[in-house]
């Protein structure tokens, strides 16, 4: 990397590349396991996975990268400002391997590979009792890492866990977004109910026909050309969960799934993966294989993807836009559906029991219930014997809506399974920034024309001036305040939601 100076930092720097690009072979063969794994392979390529896991950990573990990373201090004077962020960084992601004990991460990676298994099981037999012991040990070893996190001793169990995807996001913080969020969505969603509209689309659903894969996949393909995904450095692939994988500076990969009776998903799996890809490819390309390449964090990144799916894609401008391309493909079945109830597809407000399929408007309200869990969890409020009574008592007191069992309830999500608390709060997170990028951006761009003219090129580059060459240079703190002059605030996400659903559902 051109521009440092400090010994130190480059020795430091030739000694992460190796991290760097460990992690980058990982990301080819996960990227493969979710693609085109066969069914015989999975011990294999477990393996393989285990063993580069175990060269990851001792390259952190080295004891010159070590001495290194102790000996300088982020406040040296002698540092230029990118220096000081490689430092932050590489300090901030060491703090696992230095302080947590290898056996805990052993016993964690062992743990929750057994709980994954049975979990799949527990959820498709609605057997929460059988998977319950392994959550418990799952909590208790992400209480005892977030005791090895906590450097002063003393603090917040469950702040050390979110700041591992969040750097320093705090539980008070959290706290404060969702009583914000709580107190203004759920009575908009009351409102909602209570309309004409909605009623109307109870009873009748919106969409009907049969939507070819293969022209699910061109009408995504043209939207992501026109956001400026470059396929010479990516490619969309299926698989059942949709991801973005970043396996090289210039090979940023999604992938998509295509269900036969829905169109609209795809066109916005395809704009919210492409989000996080362009992002990505956005990056300063100087920054590869350093500590500052890639995302800053899981809500910076998420606010990218969730800005072109929502901001963006479910927007009446781009809508009016791609709306004789979606005549174009689907004539018969999009034969007497006037353009309004096609805008009213790509924005119907659902409440219902599963997250990954939630609208905007109730998006965040699923987020709330998982985070006061996870919080009282973590710092024994409850216990995990408890969790499938409270997880209703909440769905019916925020959505509205009581899980019949626990396989469209508590056991829904892989994360706990994965071991992995204190990420679902980054998925809010990413609306807000979503909310409060937008703000600023249009007032110094003309976003609505851009949209209905399918100029999406300008808006990224926008994006790739504010926001994207920086790669992890700035933390999400810093960062927000330099693109919109503010700190984070919900404030930006309840007024865009409100406005855009009381339009849409004309309540007064
Ligand atoms: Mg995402």
């Amino acid at each position: 990397m051109t521009g440092v100076k400090n010994k130190n930092v480059k020795r430091l720097l030739e000694k992460y590349k190796e991290i760097s690009l460990l992690n980058k072979i990982q990301a080819v063969l996960d990227w493969d396991l979710n693609v085109n794994l066969p069914a015989n392979a999975s011990q294999g390529r477990a393996n393989q996975t285990a063993y580069l896991t175990g060269l990851v950990a001792d390259k952190w573990l080295d004891e010159e990268f070590k001495a290194l990373l102790t000996e300088i201090t982020e406040t040296d004077k002698d540092l230029e400002d990118t220096e000081r962020a490689i430092v932050r960084n590489l300090k901030h992601a060491a703090k696992f391997y230095h302080r947590v004990p290898k056996e805990i991460i052993v016993e964690k990676a062992e743990t929750t590979s057994k709980a994954f298994m049975i979990w799949q099981e527990a959820k498709s037999k609605n057997d929460f009792k059988s998977f319950a012991p392994h959550l418990e040990k799952i909590v208790h070893l992400n209480q005892i890492i977030a005791d090895h996190l906590i450097s002063s001793g003393q603090g917040n169990r469950y702040d050390a866990l979110l700041d591992q995807f969040e750097p320093g996001l705090t539980t008070k913080q959290c706290q404060e977004i969702f009583f914000q969020i709580k107190t203004s969505v759920v009575p908009l969603l009351k409102k909602i109910k209570a309309s004409k509209l909605y009623q109307q689309q109870q009873a009748a659903p919106l969409l009907s026909g049969e939507f070819s894969t293969n022209d699910q996949r061109q009408l995504s393909l043209f939207v992501l050309r026109k956001m400026g995904y470059d396929f010479n450095s990516g490619r969309m692939d299926i698989s059942s969960h949709p991801f973005t994988s970043t396996l090289d500076r210039y090979d940023v990969r999604i992938t998509n799934r295509y269900k036969p009776d829905n169109f609209v998903e795809s066109i916005m799996v395809a704009m919210h993966e492409g989000g996080h890809a362009l992002y990505e490819l956005g990056v300063d390309e100087s920054y590869s294989d350093t500590p500052i390449e890639g995302g800053v964090s899981l809500g910076i990144h998420e606010s990218q993807s969730r800005f072109w799916e929502n901001q963006i894609g479910r927007s009446e401008e781009f809508l009016e836009f791609l709306m004789p391309i979606l005549y174009a493909f689907y004539p018969d079945q999009l034969n007497n559906i006037d353009e309004s109830r096609i805008i009213s597809m790509f924005n119907q407000v659902n409440p219902g029991l599963i997250r990954v399929e939630a609208d905007e408007v109730t998006y965040n309200l699923h987020i709330a219930l998982r985070f006061e869990l996870e919080e009282a969890l973590i710092n024994n409020k409850i216990e995990v014997q408890a969790l499938p009574q409270l997880w209703k008592h909440k769905m019916k007191k925020y959505l509205g809506v009581l899980p019949p069992n626990d396989t469209v309830g508590i056991l829904q999500d892989v994360h706990w399974s994965y071991g992995v608390f204190g990420y679902f709060p980054t998925y809010t997170l990413g609306n807000l920034y979503a909310a409060q990028f937008t703000d600023t951006l249009k007032k110094e761009i003309k976003l609505e024309e851009l949209s209905k003219n399918g100029q999406l090129g300008t808006i990224l580059s926008y994006l790739r001036t504010s926001i994207h060459q920086y790669g992890s240079l700035y933390w999400p703190d810093e960062l927000i305040k330099k693109v919109t002059d503010k700190p984070l605030n919900s404030k930006f996400f309840v007024r865009y939601i409100t406005e855009k659903y009381s339009k849409i559902y004309q309540l007064n």
